[in-house]
């Protein structure tokens, strides 16, 4: 029988858009290929969590008002969430999931939900124009193909803290100004990039490889 790898898909009924749990899709058959099933658990409202049962967290993207819905309920998840990344434990946030790791994120209507603040980020909003389009970069797995639409603007607050995730070929990215795309900090990558951004088969197969070594970690201390 082979194992099951653990998945857990925050608030997967209100966090989704444009086909982002395409990327717990993809994991999954890659998974497959290497041997293993996976189990994906929708933790949404109201819904218990400890993110160290799993060996991924994956946070898809959302409309303001379904952000504004999530940010009702996630607080209660804060030092859970805080304590897997900083373990290195693996995460990928997407778009509004990423705005979510930050201290806040200003919504085009004016309104300011007050996000995780585990990452040193925020989001704020200008008027002038939303980001929308296709979006290329480099990346230290190579070329990164994908798509973007958001009207939040993701600012890094400590620039020796978080890396981007890739440099700007075509597109926007985290913002109109410095020319990058979402971030990387220990074993969490935030991104503001749909398509789902893993049918970039390099980042899929690099972020498929990191969680079966968490699965291993995950096995072995539970076996102590
Ligand atoms: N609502 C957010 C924004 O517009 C995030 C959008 C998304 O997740 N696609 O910035």
């Amino acid at each position: 029988m082979s194992e099951t790898i653990k998945i857990a898909y925050l608030y997967e009924d209100l966090m989704n858009t444009y086909g982002d749990s395409g990327d717990v899709k993809i994991l999954s058959f890659l998974l497959k290929e290497k041997g293993y099933d996976t189990q994906v658990d929708n933790i949404s409202l109201g819904m218990k969590f400890n993110a160290f049962d799993y060996d991924f967290v994956f946070f898809g993207g959302g409309q303001d008002f379904e952000q504004s819905v999530v940010a009702t309920d996630i607080q209660r998840h804060r030092q859970t969430i805080k304590d897997y990344i900083e373990s290195d434990k693996p995460m990928l946030c997407i778009c509004g999931g990423y705005q979510f790791l930050g201290k806040y994120y200003e919504t085009s209507s004016g309104k300011t939900i007050k996000c995780l603040d585990v990452l040193p980020l925020h989001t704020v909003f200008k008027a002038d124009s939303r980001m929308i389009g296709d979006t290329e970069y480099k990346t230290p797995w190579g070329t990164v193909k994908a798509f973007e639409n958001h009207s939040g603007r993701t600012y890094f607050d400590d620039k020796t803290k978080l890396k981007p995730f890739g440099e700007m070929v075509e597109g926007y990215g985290n913002n109109p100004d410095d020319g990058q795309e979402g971030m990387r900090y220990k074993n969490t990558i935030g991104s503001y990039s749909h398509g789902p951004i893993l049918k970039n088969e390099n980042v899929a197969r690099g972020i498929a490889d990191e969680i079966i070594k968490a699965h291993k970690e995950r096995m072995k201390e539970s076996a102590k």
